[in-house]
């Protein structure tokens, strides 16, 4: 246990639930921070709310949840709406990327997060980026998200620690991190309450949870939580 605060990126998805849990386990206070961008993401956004509450019920741990900070990003939604081409549309969609992805956004709510924390007197990040499974995103990369550190601590005078606990599992190991870190429990949120499908659906009910089962975001998380199971 440590006894500096952490700030988590958390958007409501099942990675960074996984990551507040684990930023819970590891610091004294832990602050999260969200960013609103998009139509797609108000599903998420209401999630995480309801993910919140109920991390604080999660024993001891849930009790260092501190405030929460949403920032309204509205200059995102402005790439993802008007600088799509139709060429680019396509490509995107045959690479299985949602259209809405913006290039680089990671180093954006990394480096917005890294101001809030200043003002909050927080040095350490938490994010849920990953490389194994995400190799279409080159903002999730090891390399690029320690050299953002380099970078941030730089501009801020102040060494900033960018903490990725998921970077090098798949989705089966965060499946099986979170049963480490808070059992069934935990297990229980992040099924029937973290959001991750694209599509924003919330109507279909599958053994991993919510969503239309077919998007890219829907066949990782299926795909890990039956690896997982078969593994236990
Ligand atoms: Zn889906």
């Amino acid at each position: 246990m440590s006894e500096t605060a952490a700030l988590v990126l958390f958007s409501g998805g099942q990675d960074s639930t996984v990551c507040l849990a684990w930023a819970l386990a590891h610091y004294r206070r832990v602050e999260t921070i969200g960013f609103k961008y998009g139509q797609r993401h108000a599903v998420e956004l209401a999630q995480r709310q309801i993910v919140r509450e109920k991390m604080t019920a999660l024993g001891d741990n849930g009790k260092r949840l501190g405030p929460d900070t949403v920032l309204d990003l509205p200059a995102l939604q402005s790439i993802s709406d008007t600088a799509l081409t139709r060429e680019t549309e396509i490509t995107f969609a045959a690479t299985g990327l949602p259209t809405t992805f913006v290039p680089g956004r990671n180093l954006l709510f990394l480096t917005y997060a890294a101001a809030l924390a200043y003002r909050r007197g927080i040095t350490t990040l938490v994010g849920g980026m990953c490389e194994t499974d995400f190799s279409g995103y080159p903002d999730c990369r090891n390399e690029t998200i320690q050299t953002l550190a380099q970078a941030i601590s730089l501009g801020l005078a102040e060494p900033i620690v960018i903490e990725t606990p998921l970077m090098f599992i798949d989705k089966a190991g965060t499946w099986e991190m979170a049963d480490k870190l808070g059992g069934d429990e935990l297990v229980k949120i992040i099924i029937e309450d973290t959001h991750t499908c694209y599509m924003g659906d919330r109507t279909n009910r599958h053994d991993w949870g919510y969503g239309c089962g077919i998007c890219p975001a829907c066949e990782l998380r299926a795909k890990g939580w039956h690896e997982w199971r078969a593994r236990t």
